[in-house]
């Protein structure tokens, strides 16, 4: 239900498509979903059971889902965007910070064994980036933070912010080296690519529309096909609502993103500033913004606005209004680019919750759940996919106990009062953002 196309899955070449589960099959594990929480429980389910058969299903294709449509950020000491000034217990930070970095080994250890290139995931940092006078104030709190945490970072004036970026516009820049950055299409579909040389089964156009406990074995069912397995790892994201779990508790949130044609080589010498960096906003509903240059040329990416469907879809309209905005944003960013069209634009889901947790754990006998990633899910959904294994084979670690200490998602309000509530606010927030948006 995803709106538009997987625009870095677009970059790459097409490829055939995994067949579809069509037939009654068994299996010691079944992984449900697979994004960046099922590939990497896969993968740590068939480091520890080597002999066992490990089967992975996906609703719809590799690269196609939330995987293949984020900003590629795998963010390891995420800003928090609340704080005017930061003083408090560290210690939560701490641990989400550990978990993070834990993702980003995961997957920097997956790059070197299945041999994937430095645009599919590199240590390359990020950079927050400040236009306003209002989001140079959020960053000196994102820098007393870090400094807080002992965590290093760089400042950037403004001139060297436009050496960087080739835009005039911001004002204050602050550089963390820790974040990898992904081709998210390449890095997804490569790890599924090395997963299935290691006799991991995926089934792609595989949706299960039915789970239920039989004789101490779960049974999947999909519309052509059907899987009996012992063990259930469950990593859908928000998508656990639709197998009936954390009804409330689960906020879908759409975010989008548009990304240009390959720039010409004219272009590139108008536009300036260094062929690859990543920066997010200052202001938490502000506009992310990447140029990348790699397979498919050079280009930029825009990625701004929120909104809450807990339908889990959107409406067809609302590419075109959100395109006005990203538009507007392009422009006002790199007016030395006016006539460069975008060529892909879409939106995709985000799993948040009221109180920043995730959902992970054993949630019925023999069946784990990995998801509710917060909007971080690419380091985030790395780590939770790579302990549910561990939870799931009786393994023990401190980085489990890490996992383990989130809360459950609270409550939300009733529909319509959560709706029109979490989407006032989104847009009071959008308004502030000002021209950070
Ligand atoms: C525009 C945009 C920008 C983003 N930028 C970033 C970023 O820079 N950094 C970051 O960390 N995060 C970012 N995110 C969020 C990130 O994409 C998600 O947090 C992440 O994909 C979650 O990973 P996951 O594996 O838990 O879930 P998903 O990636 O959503 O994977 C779940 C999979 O389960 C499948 N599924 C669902 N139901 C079923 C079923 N019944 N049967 C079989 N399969 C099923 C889905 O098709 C899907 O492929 C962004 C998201 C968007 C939309």
């Amino acid at each position: 239900m995803d709106p538009g196309p997987a625009a870095w899955n677009e970059l790459l070449p097409s490829t055939d498509p995994r067949e579809a589960l069509q037939r009654k099959t068994t299996a010691d594990w079944l992984v449900i979903g697979a994004g960046f929480a099922g590939l990497s429980a896969a993968r740590r389910l068939s480091e520890l059971h080597p002999g066992d058969t490990v089967v992975v299903l996906e609703a719809t294709s590799v690269a196609h889902g939330p995987a293949g449509r984020n900003s590629g950020f795998m963010i390891d000491v995420p800003h928090d965007l609340t704080a005017t000034d930061y003083a408090g217990d560290t210690t939560k930070d701490e641990r989400l910070i550990r978990l993070n970095r834990a993702g980003i080994d995961y997957a920097l250890d997956a790059k070197s064994a299945y041999g994937m290139s430095d645009e599919a995931l590199s240590l390359s940092g990020k950079i927050n980036g400040a236009i306003t006078s209002r989001g140079v104030a959020h960053n000196a709190a994102y820098a007393r933070y870090l400094q807080n945490l002992s965590e290093p970072f760089e400042e950037l004036d403004a001139d060297q912010m436009k050496l960087i970026t080739g835009s005039h516009c911001y004002q204050h820049g602050l550089f963390t080296a820790g974040t990898a950055m992904l081709q998210p299409a390449m890095y997804i579909r490569e790890l599924a690519a090395g997963l299935e040389s290691n006799w991991v089964r995926l089934y792609e156009h595989s949706p299960v529309i039915e789970l239920l406990r039989k004789d101490n074995q779960w049974v999947a069912r999909t519309p052509k096909g059907q899987i009996q397995a012992s063990r259930v790892v469950l990593s859908v994201n928000g998508h656990l609502e639709s197998f009936g779990f954390f009804r409330r508790q689960l906020m879908h949130v759409f975010t989008y993103g548009s990304m240009t044609r390959a720039l010409t080589r004219r272009e590139v010498t108008a536009l300036g500033g260094k062929a690859n960096w990543a920066l997010t906003p200052a202001d938490a509903l502000g506009t992310t913004v990447r140029r990348i240059s790699g397979t498919g040329g050079e280009r930029l990416i825009i990625r701004n606005r929120a909104t809450f469907d807990p339908s889990l879809s959107v409406n067809k309209n609302r590419i075109p209004r959100v395109a006005q905005d990203h538009d507007k944003s392009f422009a006002f960013r790199f007016p030395q680019l006016k006539g460069v069209d975008m060529e892909y634009r879409w939106g995709g889901r985000l799993c948040l919750s009221r109180n920043n947790t995730s959902v992970f754990g054993e949630i019925e006998t023999n069946l784990f759940a990995a998801c509710c990633q917060n909007g971080l899910g690419t380091a985030k959904g790395t780590v939770a996919g790579k302990l549910i294994a561990e939870l799931a084979s009786e393994q023990h670690s401190p980085l489990l106990d890490d996992q383990m200490a989130d809360l459950e998602p609270t409550k939300l309000p009733p529909e319509p009062i959560a709706s029109i509530g979490a989407n006032a606010i989104l847009r009071w927030g959008e308004y502030r953002a000002g021209r950070e948006l």
